[in-house]
């Protein structure tokens, strides 16, 4: 099956009750048994069944079930946002005195996070790209994770899957990527090395920007160390499903941040169209970064254009597509501005993977709780405007653009 096929017709897409071709919406806390003996049994995961929705909930789970299977892990969890998702990915298998290690050029949030982090004793130390030769010198024995974003946003930056999952698993170290700004259209992380995968379902999943949530895919073929991973010690008996299972069963329950159910049920509904939406943003930001490099002093980033040093994996490793975001540079920031206030149809908003395209300045927005240093790490200058293209007739676009740069 192929993959709009599979989005549509696959083994995670059931026939739901009274025939419904949706999950229905279970918009419920709690559910009822007809003897306290089955409550129990549920209670002790001895049988199937729903107990309360911060557990388990049915439109959860059928979201949950389409995307480990587009994702090929062994489970995925969903959260109440992308930042609960990586926040948990990570807290699940660190303790107090663990290091992780990752890209300098992250979505903000994630690099605050790592900083909120170690206040709970676990430290981040950056490099500069997602590299061996950058890693290798930093590696001590608290290194407990590599974690990167396989395209990373502003930067554009592509991680080679592979070779990173290879370093790290010959360091013994688990990877985790957030794939939000590729998502299982252009990419399957798993099935290239990658331990764990996170995405913001805020983005192109749900694709019509109408909910927040987050999910924790895991591919359970990490071999795990349970006395180097004293995280997961007390998991000892599950070997590779430790990581799901402690999620699962622990740390995600008890922490709260689950999914709700109308998010979880707006996620399918988007997760469908998926391939359609995906390949027609490709497109369009293809031709949008071309018609934007032909004007004179501007400066764009696109990792599908020609030339781009990540141009080669995005034949390799994405299929020849190049994501649905672009940046360029224009100057000065009063410039950037000017442009963005000139533009018709580019919405002047925060996020990306909508169906519409947003423009965004992120030095005066993301960025504001980064030093200059980091935002410079991260790709982010004072004149520099974000792209999430859309799914608009690509001629508007570019007609757009140009008027509102050329004015
Ligand atoms: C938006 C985003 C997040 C955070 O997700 P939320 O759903 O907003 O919490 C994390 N990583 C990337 C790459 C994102 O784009």
């Amino acid at each position: 099956m192929r993959f709009n096929t599979r989005l549509l017709h696959g083994s995670a897409v059931k026939k739901y009750a009274d025939g419904a071709t949706l999950p229905q919406i279970s918009q419920v806390s709690a559910f009822q048994y007809d003897s306290a003996e089955e409550q129990d049994r549920v209670f002790h995961h001895k049988a199937a069944g729903y107990a309360y929705s911060r557990v388990a909930n049915p439109t959860v789970a059928a979201f949950e079930q389409r995307l480990n299977e587009l994702e090929g892990g062994n489970a995925a969890i969903a959260c109440a946002s992308g930042m609960f998702a990586i926040t948990l990915s990570l807290l699940n298998m660190l303790c107090a005195g663990d290091e992780i290690i990752a890209g300098e050029g992250l979505y903000g949030g994630s690099i605050d996070l790592f900083e909120d982090l170690t206040k709970f004793g676990i430290r981040t130390r950056f490099v500069p790209r997602m590299t061996p030769e950058a890693i290798e010198p930093l590696i001590n024995e608290h290194t407990r994770v590599l974690y990167g974003e396989v395209i990373s946003n502003p930067a554009l930056e592509i991680m080679d899957i592979p070779a990173m999952a290879a370093f790290a698993h010959a360091h013994d170290l688990p990877l985790i990527v957030d794939a939000t700004t590729a998502t299982p259209f252009l990419v399957q992380p798993l099935s290239l090395g990658a331990d764990v995968v996170v995405h913001s379902t805020s983005k192109y999943i749900n694709g019509s920007g109408d909910a927040i949530g987050g999910v924790i895919v895991d591919g359970a073929h990490f071999p795990w160390d349970f006395d180097r991973f004293r995280a997961l010690d007390g998991y000892r008996q599950f070997g590779k499903l430790a990581y799901t299972v402690r999620l699962r069963t622990d740390i995600w329950e008890n922490m709260g941040g689950c999914m709700a159910p109308m998010t979880a049920f707006l996620n399918v509904i988007g997760l469908e169209t998926l391939g359609l939406r995906m390949a027609r943003i490709c497109d369009n930001a293809a031709r949008l970064a071309e018609a934007l490099t032909a004007l004179p002093g501007i400066e764009v980033n696109y990792p599908g254009l020609a030339g781009h040093p990540c141009n080669d994996l995005v034949r390799t490793e994405l299929g020849g597509r190049g994501g649905g975001i672009l940046t360029f540079r224009v100057g000065t920031k009063e410039r950037a501005f000017a442009i963005l206030n000139r533009q018709k149809y580019a919405v002047r908003a925060t996020s990306l993977g909508d169906t519409r395209t947003l423009v965004i300045h992120p030095h005066s927005t993301l960025y504001i709780r980064s030093s200059e240093e980091q935002r410079r790490a991260a790709g982010v200058y004072d004149d520099l405007i974000r792209v999430s293209v859309g799914i608009e007739d690509v001629e508007d676009l570019i007609e757009d653009f140009r008027n509102a740069i050329q004015e």
